[in-house]
């Protein structure tokens, strides 16, 4: 198998494994419990959270563990927008984000909320005139991701940090599920921030939300107290403590793991750019992490069932939005519904190998001859 979808998923890390196996056998009281075994729960929890914190530079912030990032886009949209409805009932968002976010948003706008999209530029960055020109006093919430899942965009967050900041009713929530432990990242002035450990080598099913001790949620989840308030419920403690490391192996190898990224990238895009009907939707604002690229005239799932069939893991779109109506991220970006038909994802880490992808240009070339003869 040939595995180009690490943008979904990642291997767990061994070292994060083996943590996780330990602290389940030796922590495996629950940490809302006052005996001996939950103080020791809540303890690895507390020293997960202070290096979660120190690793991102956020002193400032509470960590909330959820189930994945999912649930933490969720908390962080509809426990603004409920807790602050008096305030304003207006937000800000783009058409690049994540399922969770444009879900939580469209639930919201059927209770009554006002939502509108920041124009996108043609280099798949948020265009920050518009940006300027839509938000306003009532203005509660800008939720905008760091990079998009499909086109791998990173977008100016510390620019777009600085018109929120100068409304004092509004509060930035950023998505950084794909750039945290692949990209430096900066989050001053950012009141939200979410992630998955499970992008960066970590466990599934594991999700955090950075809030801003100043802002208020209302919780999404009710029943019982817990470590935290906004998230109820039995705390997570290996996930915690398994997250925590993760982030750490991940953050000491940045740069490193970055610069091989980015050489395989060049590499990848050097040979597709033979083929005549290969389009590159992926600007050069995209992490080396995400190419997202379209076959002219080949419909994406046509594509994906060929490479499939040889063994090749790309992914149509993202994992969460699989259904066949053409990429709104790449018809935004590139303005072309043929381009949207025909988009796929590819993409890498640190441990894809040079021979995988010698390998992946064999079998691409195959399909693309296939299903590009007349
Ligand atoms: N946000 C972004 C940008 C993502 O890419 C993903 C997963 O693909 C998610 C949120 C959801 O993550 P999780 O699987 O942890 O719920």
């Amino acid at each position: 198998m040939i595995y180009l979808d690490y943008a979904a998923d990642t291997p767990v890390d061994v070292q994060v494994l083996d943590l996780f196996c330990q602290i389940n056998q030796v922590a495996f009281g629950n940490a809302n419990g006052t005996h001996l075994s939950g103080k020791n729960a809540k303890q690895l929890i507390k020293q997960a959270t202070i290096k979660i914190k120190n690793l991102l530079n956020c002193s400032t912030s509470e960590v909330i563990y959820t189930s994945g990032a999912t649930e933490a886009n969720n908390l962080a949209i509809k426990g603004v927008a409920r807790n602050y409805r008096e305030v304003g009932r207006h937000i800000i968002s783009t058409c690049l984000e994540h399922a969770s976010v444009s879900g939580s948003l469209k639930q919201l706008q059927s209770i009554g909320y006002e939502i509108d999209l920041v124009s996108i530029r043609k280099d798949g960055t948020v265009d920050l005139d518009h940006l300027n020109e839509l938000i306003r006093e009532d203005t509660i919430l800008v939720s905008i991701n760091y990079v998009d899942s499909e086109l791998g965009i990173c977008q100016p967050i510390p620019s777009i940090a600085t018109i929120v900041a100068a409304y004092p009713n509004c509060f930035f929530h950023v998505d950084a599920t794909q750039a945290v432990g692949k990209i430096p990242i900066h989050l001053d002035q950012i009141d939200l921030v979410t992630f998955s450990p499970h992008k960066f080598f970590g466990l599934n099913g594991m999700g955090v939300l950075l809030k801003s001790e100043s802002l208020i949620l209302e919780p999404q989840i009710h029943g019982g107290t817990s470590t935290s308030y906004y998230r109820s419920g039995t705390p997570f403690t290996a996930g915690a403590g398994a997250t925590a490391l993760a982030l750490e192996l991940c953050m000491a190898e940045l740069k490193e793991r970055l610069t091989q990224v980015t050489v395989k990238n060049d590499w990848l895009k050097k040979q597709l750019s033979a083929y005549p009907l290969v389009a590159f939707n992926s600007t050069g604002h995209a992490i080396p992490h995400i190419l997202n690229l379209s076959v002219k005239g080949v419909k994406a799932q046509a594509f994906q069932a060929a490479l499939s069939d040889r063994k090749v893991c790309i992914s149509i779109k993202s994992a969460c939005s699989t259904d066949s109506t053409p990429s709104r991220s790449v018809l935004t970006v590139t303005g072309s519904r043929d381009l949207a038909r025909s988009s796929w994802r590819i993409s890498l880490c640190h441990l894809t190998t040079d021979s995988e992808l010698q390998e992946f240009m064999d079998i691409f070339d195959y399909c693309y001859k296939s299903l590009t003869k007349k």
